[in-house]
């Protein structure tokens, strides 16, 4: 029988397939690693796998110990669901403009959500990071990831998302691009890649404009999980040959692009990533492999990005980049 002994084995080792329509008169073979097949459907299962097994190494997590972290999305979900299985207890803290929907997913798994005011500052007692902070003091046993700056987020993809790229590609691969929140993507795999390949792969990172990475003060954008207005520790500022900035709207359309043509559907900071690939794979030739990761998928996006009101409340075309809708008849 082929079975796994639980959800946490299932972490990792997603697959890697070609892109068709949006690649078309491009030379590459342009290949997506579909990351929202991992249980928590996110790359960040990957680290927060990591992060608790060192945690447990270190003796900062111990038996009936107490998870704390500022989050709402894909990185609360890896560690909810991982904690359930060693058996600790999570609390999340997050801002009340995080919907509803993402604080009952967290929920769902069994972890508490304590909810704070978004309209105060950062050094506001009631704000969300002064909150985790105090909570990882005062709560007996409590252990703070905090995937920022811990070093395990960019290890845990050195250690497996660049090696099975690697071993899938068998050794072809000759471009990585990814999307950069926190940098440990791009830190890990970039890294991993860099070395088994002696610095032949080059390594691209994908930034919403505006943000600091690809030279911006952090202004506001839509697209959620990358960019940032500060330098992460877990970000490697030698690993990127390349920053390639993507707005919005473009980030958006190729998002909607990804579902109706290449039936995956997968959240913005796919679009971005994919949007970035397709700038390089211009310039790139017959004989390249260019790996463009996609971290989570779309359910999570369905009343913004693929919802036509939602978009044009903020001025985005909603039919930009369809493959003429009236020709599809039946
Ligand atoms: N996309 C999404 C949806 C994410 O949640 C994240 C993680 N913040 C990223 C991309 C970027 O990954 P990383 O933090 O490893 O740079």
């Amino acid at each position: 029988m082929r079975y796994a002994n639980s959800v946490v084995d299932l972490v990792g080792n997603t697959p890697l397939v070609k892109l068709g329509p949006l690649t078309e008169g491009l030379a590459p073979l342009v290949l997506a690693k579909v990351e929202y097949v991992n249980p928590g459907g996110s790359v960040k299962d990957r680290i927060a796998l990591r992060m608790i097994e060192a945690a447990e190494r270190e003796g900062l997590l111990r038996p009936g110990g107490t998870i704390v972290e500022p989050t709402s999305g894909n990185t609360g979900v890896g560690l909810a669901l991982v904690a359930q299985q060693r058996g600790y207890r999570c609390v999340f803290v997050c801002p009340d403009k995080v919907s509803e929907d993402k604080r009952n997913v967290l929920r769902a798994y069994g972890a508490e959500v304590v909810v704070c005011p978004t309209a105060v500052a950062p050094e506001d007692p009631q704000s969300y990071y002064s909150v985790s902070n105090r909570l990882a003091e005062e709560l007996p046993g409590a252990w703070k990831p905090d995937q920022y700056s811990n070093p395990n987020n960019p290890l845990s993809h050195y250690e497996t998302t660049g090696p099975e790229i690697w071993r899938d590609t068998e050794g072809r691969v000759t471009h990585f691009v990814t999307g950069v929140g926190t940098g440990g993507t791009i830190s890990g795999t970039g890294r991993y890649l860099k070395e088994v390949s002696d610095g032949r792969v080059r390594v691209i990172g994908a930034d919403p404009e505006g943000s600091v990475y690809s030279g911006g003060t952090g202004r506001p954008y839509l697209v959620e999980g990358v960019g940032e207005d500060f330098w992460p520790e877990a970000y490697d500022r030698s690993i990127a040959d390349e920053i390639v900035a993507v707005s919005d709207a473009e980030s958006f359309a190729v998002t909607r692009r990804l579902a109706r043509e290449e039936g995956l559907l997968v959240g913005g900071s796919c679009g971005m990533a994919v949007a970035a690939a397709l700038r390089v794979a211009q310039r790139l030739t017959a004989d390249d492999v260019l790996v463009v990761l996609l971290p989570d998928g779309g359910r999570g996006y369905l009343s913004k990005i693929f919802s036509d009101g939602w978009m044009s409340s903020y001025g985005f075309r909603s039919d930009a980049g369809q493959a003429e809708p009236e020709a599809t008849v039946g």
